[in-house]
């Protein structure tokens, strides 16, 4: 089979003919319609240690058919069509077991650097990573569901706890999550107030259901939320971007009681630097003020994302394919408008 692979950390990815994977008795084997690009498949890459064995074929966010299943899978068959939960967990923990699979005591890491991933024209996944993609739901939508837009389900949902009638500021409201971000808090009832750098990314924003606009370029960010909210702030700030600048301005935007939410992550080896700010204990217990980490999602939240795809309360958006063989440009794209930015929205067709 065709696949992009990477020989070493930092390495291009280049495209070659491999065996196609194995499956074991708990296995199914995916033939890739659709793996999504981004700047986690970049963090991965380049972050030292992620990858636990090379050559490493990348690509988490995948969407496909199943084509063989190993003798103990029972939830999927032969030509079901399936996306996946990209956490390798072991099922058994107290996290696992309290549907916390992203804090799994026994990680083995994610698709496409605990194991082989997407860009391949076939994928060996544990059963357990499946997620039955339902009709109505097209492979390019149930690969931008699994990720770009269940995270913003779980973060608007479990972590903003958005109620309606709530303010709510978004930093990165133009990026491949954020914009996912915009029309989930939205569906929960939230005015919108979206934070982007550039016409471009306001202007989709604004399409996407944003009710007001800040372009972060102007500067006194903070002091703009505080004149779009009568003073009082919002009621939660879901950070994408998540550098220091970002992260301080989210937590001086907060209203009493207000809860400040941590997506982007911007780890060193790809952006030089730790982001680092700073909390005022006194200030943040008077106002009780809260801070989540929010950490993808569990396997029901991607199935309950994939009904809001099907019912259309939720678009796709995305803003670039690439064919087979394409995908070191995808991610180098990727990784140009992080820079410049929040996250881009590159999917790659296989
Ligand atoms: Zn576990």
């Amino acid at each position: 089979m065709r696949a992009m692979i990477l020989e070493r950390c930092g390495a291009p990815l280049t495209l070659k003919d491999v065996p196609a994977p194995k499956i074991g008795p708990n296995d199914a084997l995916i033939r890739v319609r659709v793996c999504g690009v981004g700047l986690t498949v970049v963090s991965m890459i380049a972050t030292r240690g992620r990858i636990t064995s090379f050559p490493r074929i990348p690509g988490h966010e995948i969407a496909g058919e199943v084509v063989e299943i190993g003798s103990e899978v029972r939830t999927v068959k032969v030509g079901s069509r399936v996306t996946n939960h990209y956490y390798l967990t072991c099922g058994n923990c107290r996290y696992c077991r309290s549907g916390r699979e992203t804090l799994c005591e026994n990680l083995r890491g994610n698709v496409g650097s605990g194991c082989d991933g997407g860009y391949a024209e076939y994928v060996a996944l544990p059963e357990r990573n499946l997620v039955p993609v339902p009709d109505g739901v097209t492979d390019l939508e149930a690969s931008v569901a699994s990720d770009a837009i269940a995270t913003p389900y779980h973060a608007c949902h479990k972590e903003a706890q958005i109620s309606p009638g709530d303010d709510v500021l978004i930093i990165g409201a133009g990026g491949g999550v954020g914009i996912h971000m915009v029309q989930m808090a939205r569906l929960c009832g939230a005015r919108v107030i979206a934070a982007e750098v550039g016409e471009e990314k306001l202007e989709l924003a604004r399409r996407m259901g944003a009710d007001q606009l800040i372009d972060a370029r102007r500067g006194e960010f903070v002091k703009q939320v505080k004149a779009l909210t009568g003073g009082r702030g919002v009621d939660a700030a879901i950070d994408m971007v998540a550098n220091s600048e970002t992260l301080q301005a989210s937590l001086a935007s907060l209203a009493p009681g207000g809860r400040m939410v941590i997506i982007g992550s911007r780890p060193k080896a790809v952006f030089g630097a730790d982001p680092v700010f700073t909390v005022n204990p006194h200030e943040h217990l008077r106002q009780a003020q809260e801070i989540h980490g929010s950490r993808y999602v569990n396997n029901e939240e991607i199935m309950r994302t994939l009904q809001l795809v099907k019912q259309k309360r939720i678009q796709a958006v995305v803003n670039r394919h690439f064919s087979a063989g394409r995908g070191r440009a995808g991610a180098r794209a990727a990784t140009e408008e992080r820079d410049c930015g929040p996250r881009g929205a590159h999917r790659r067709i296989m």
